[in-house]
């Protein structure tokens, strides 16, 4: 089985000897904007392409505000910032996520409080978020208080691996309980659920252009918003809180060095104009995928959700039980094709293993059978 498996992925990168988890490809304009962006002398926090990024990112999204952020983990904590979580206070998210989220968090000094994912999107459930709201929250003067005594001052879901979760019912019982919603979307950039992007559903939505991800531009972030006095403060907090002047240095609060720069902006720019492509390509390598691991019963391929249209960031099989999972990850990494298992679950993790937190039976048997394959573009 296993080195069916090997022979297929080698076959679907040919000529290749080594095969990684994901690399980034530059196929367009990467290196004329950079280049251009260095003879500008603008390589900072300030440049036309920053600007630029930003109406790419609105355009693209069809959200009225977006901000380029210097990273996806800082561009999370500054919307934490804006939703207007405080110390001490609680905000829910899932087990099953990369680690920024969870640190976002910790920076505000507040604590995540984990709520289970849901086997067929991988990200928060909208039923056992229902099931805890119901049964250990409630709303007092226009806030929600976990029973702890805690606010729960928002929701934190993540589009894992790109498949959007129900993020329409997730809303729908935030909006019920007065939480708000930020998206992480770091992993699902041009994912749409119900035909509208991810990210423009709650009062913010966070991405990473991390080179890792779909596409990159070194390290980058970027916050969507629909609000105007939230847009607003986003751009004046992540510059330092400057009071615009043509000389003068003022200040009006504690703000961030949090500006995307524009050497960074340049590439993202132009990695921004192939974004289509790359998700076209990769939703092609899916469904071969698909059809291949369909032919093998060990191994379950991990599909896109109902109403979703999934920019298939990375792949993923389910093995049966995790002594499978562990023979795979080690046959296929050691014959030259690199997969991996999902992160720690969170509440695993010596910081957060105190923290509240709900059955989490479906996260612990992901966790225990997921294991991502390589999913790089083929475009050259
Ligand atoms: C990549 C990622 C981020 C942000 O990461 P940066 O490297 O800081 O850009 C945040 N959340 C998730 C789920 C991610 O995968």
């Amino acid at each position: 089985m296993y080195s069916k498996i090997i022979d297929y992925i080698k076959s679907v990168y040919p000529g290749q000897e080594f095969i990684p988890l994901h690399e980034p490809r530059f196929i367009g304009n990467d290196r004329k904007y950079v280049l251009d962006a260095i003879d500008s002398t603008y390589v900072s926090s300030v440049g036309k392409y920053v600007d630029h990024f930003e109406e790419m990112m609105r355009e693209y999204t069809g959200a009225k505000y977006a901000i380029a952020i210097v990273n996806g983990t800082a561009a999370l904590h500054m919307a934490l910032i804006l939703a207007d979580v405080k110390r001490d206070e609680l905000v829910i998210t899932q087990p099953l996520s990369f680690i920024a989220t969870c640190n976002a968090i910790s920076y505000i000094g507040a604590e995540p409080l984990f709520v289970d994912v849901d086997k067929n999107t991988l990200g928060l459930s909208p039923e056992k978020l229902k099931h805890f709201l119901e049964t250990a929250c409630e709303v007092k003067n226009n806030n929600c208080y976990h029973r702890s005594g805690k606010r729960i001052a928002a929701c934190v879901p993540m589009h894992t691996f790109g498949h959007p979760v129900e993020i329409d019912k997730i809303i729908e019982l935030c909006t019920k309980f007065k939480i708000a919603v930020i998206e992480d979307a770091a992993e699902s950039l041009g994912s749409t659920y119900k035909n509208k992007q991810t990210g423009t559903f709650g009062t913010m939505g966070t991405y990473s252009f991390n080179g890792n991800k779909t596409v990159t531009c070194g390290g980058g972030g970027a916050i969507v918003t629909n609000d105007e006095k939230i847009g607003k403060l986003a751009k004046h907090l992540t510059t330092q809180a400057k009071v615009p002047h043509k000389w003068e240095f003022n200040h009006d609060q504690v703000g961030y060095n949090y500006r995307m720069p524009n050497l960074n902006a340049a590439l993202a720019c132009a990695q921004l104009e192939k974004l289509d492509e790359f998700i076209n390509d990769k939703r092609v390598l899916a469904s071969e995928y698909q059809d291949f691991f369909s032919g093998i019963k060990e191994c379950e391929f991990v599909k896109e959700p109902v109403n979703a249209r999934s920019n298939y960031w990375l792949n993923a099989v389910l093995l049966p039980g995790l002594t499978e999972r562990n023979e795979f990850l080690k046959f296929t990494n050691e014959n030259g094709v690199m997969t991996r298992p999902v992160w720690t679950l969170m509440t695993e993790l010596p910081m957060f293993k105190n923290c509240i937190s709900t059955d989490i039976s479906s996260a612990k048997f992901i966790a225990d059978r997921l294991v991502n394959i390589p999913s790089s573009s083929r475009l050259k």
